[in-house]
């Protein structure tokens, strides 16, 4: 492609537009039949209900006809990934797209527990397995922390350290987990410092989920999701954004509600080997040098060769809140993971109503520096001015799985 500098017709910048893609492109992906594209319309989400500022943001008024960057996906893969390329690289011309408004694919929709359930290392073969898994998720916690502070962002996504239960409605379930577990104790396994079993009577008391057959307490950070990606696309926004923004360098462009529908590439001449992709959209074309695909379950939409190894499927994350929230309650005060035998599929959970008794402390791991549940400030705000204490299942935020899925 022969590329010339050319003034948009939309908004007269000549800043880094260039000449559409050539007709003789290449094209990748033209998957006309089975395309796998975000819906215009989706399930309204509870952490979705606060919509950001520059939740519809686009930086300019037309797409930009180039760039060094073309990041497509504005969850967490996306805005992460353009956090880091920017501090690294802040000469670099970053583009962010989205088909939808911001973050409102699978980050706009879980209850952000960043945990790994004692079920799913126990199902690893090894306890070395076990301790790399455990290690990675807590290096995980450590490196969103890490941005949390940095950015101020702690008290306007949630962000807290804390234990997450898994609760097993399945006695066999819990059988086998808890042998494994039991196993990797006696051995001095890592993994189990950081986890504690939970007896029936105790998981059931704990966590009020009826039925439970046992539980694990498993270290966790817990967030909203939603609002520590859009605090830090708005962080971006300040440092690299575009001068109407009030940023200063103009390396960041973000074009949300602007799905990529194909993509092509073509060699800027026959003896350079450096393809340049076409991105194109309803809104015209973007050529990138190189494209971050942080597209999630809709990968094979644009990348065919995806199509057997990455599948959308439904999950389901709920918060519970009361009828009529007490004023000190505005946070979480319990996260778990509820798990149930494969003819169980509809959750119970049992009330506490007139309790004024704090709710018993589930085991602590050795070491830890986590509050519990009934450590929260929300929870003992409410038993110091003398409410009935609805510990949980209020405002908590429960992940539902089942051995089926
Ligand atoms: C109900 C539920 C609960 C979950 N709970 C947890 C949990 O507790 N802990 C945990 O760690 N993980 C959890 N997950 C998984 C986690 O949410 C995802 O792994 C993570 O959010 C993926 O982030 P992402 O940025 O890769 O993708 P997404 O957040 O899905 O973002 C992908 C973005 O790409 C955009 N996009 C896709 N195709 C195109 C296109 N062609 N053009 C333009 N834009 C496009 C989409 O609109 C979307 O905004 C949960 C998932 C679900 C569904």
């Amino acid at each position: 492609m022969v590329r010339r500098r050319v003034p948009c017709d939309q908004c007269g910048d000549q800043a880094y537009h260039s000449q559409e893609a050539s007709p003789q492109d290449r094209t990748a992906s033209p998957q006309d039949d089975a395309q796998i594209f975000p819906v215009p319309h989706p399930t309204p989400s509870y952490w979705l209900s606060e919509p950001h500022a520059y939740a519809n943001l686009r930086s300019t008024s037309c797409l930009l006809r180039e760039c060094d960057v073309a990041i497509i996906g504005s969850g967490m893969a996306g805005v992460l990934t353009a956090y880091h390329i920017l501090e690294k690289n802040p000469d670099l011309h970053v583009v962010l797209l989205d088909a939808r408004a911001l973050c409102s694919g699978a980050t706009g929709r879980n209850g952000g527990h960043i945990k790994v359930q004692a079920a799913t290392l126990a199902a690893l073969p090894t306890d070395e397995e076990r301790n790399a898994m455990q290690s990675f998720v807590g290096q995980t916690i450590r490196h969103v922390k890490t941005i949390v502070d940095k950015e101020g962002l702690t008290e306007y996504c949630e962000f807290e350290l804390r234990h997450s239960f898994d609760v097993l409605c399945d006695i066999e379930a819990v059988g086998k987990v808890k042998s494994v577990y039991e196993e990797s104790v006696k051995n001095g396994a890592e993994w189990t410092k950081e986890v504690s079993y939970l007896s029936k009577k105790m998981a059931e008391r704990v966590t009020c989920v009826k039925g439970a057959e046992g539980g694990f307490s498993v270290q966790a950070a817990s967030f909203w999701p939603y609002k520590f990606v859009a605090g830090v696309l708005a962080k971006l926004v300040e440092r690299y954004g575009t001068d109407d923004e009030g940023g200063r360098r103009g390396r960041l462009n973000v074009q949300m509600n602007t799905p990529v529908t194909r993509i092509s590439t073509s060699n800027p001449s026959p003896s350079d080997n450096n393809e340049i992709s076409h991105l194109h959209t309803p809104r015209g074309t973007l050529s990138a040098r190189n494209v971050v695909f942080a597209t999630n379950a809709w990968t094979a939409g644009l990348l065919p060769s995806f199509t057997n190894t990455i599948k959308p499927r439904k999950g389901m994350a709920s918060q519970y809140v009361r009828a009529s929230p007490l004023p000190s309650l505005t946070k979480l005060t319990q996260q778990l993971t509820a798990s149930y035998p494969p003819t169980q599929s509809t959750p119970t959970y049992q009330i506490p109503t007139t309790s004024t008794t704090p709710p018993p402390q589930p085991p602590t791991p050795q070491e830890q520096t986590t509050s519990t549940p009934a450590q929260t400030p929300a929870s003992s705000s409410a038993a110091a001015r003398g409410f009935s204490l609805p510990h949980p299942p209020y405002h908590s935020t429960t992940q539902l799985t089942s051995p089926q899925t």
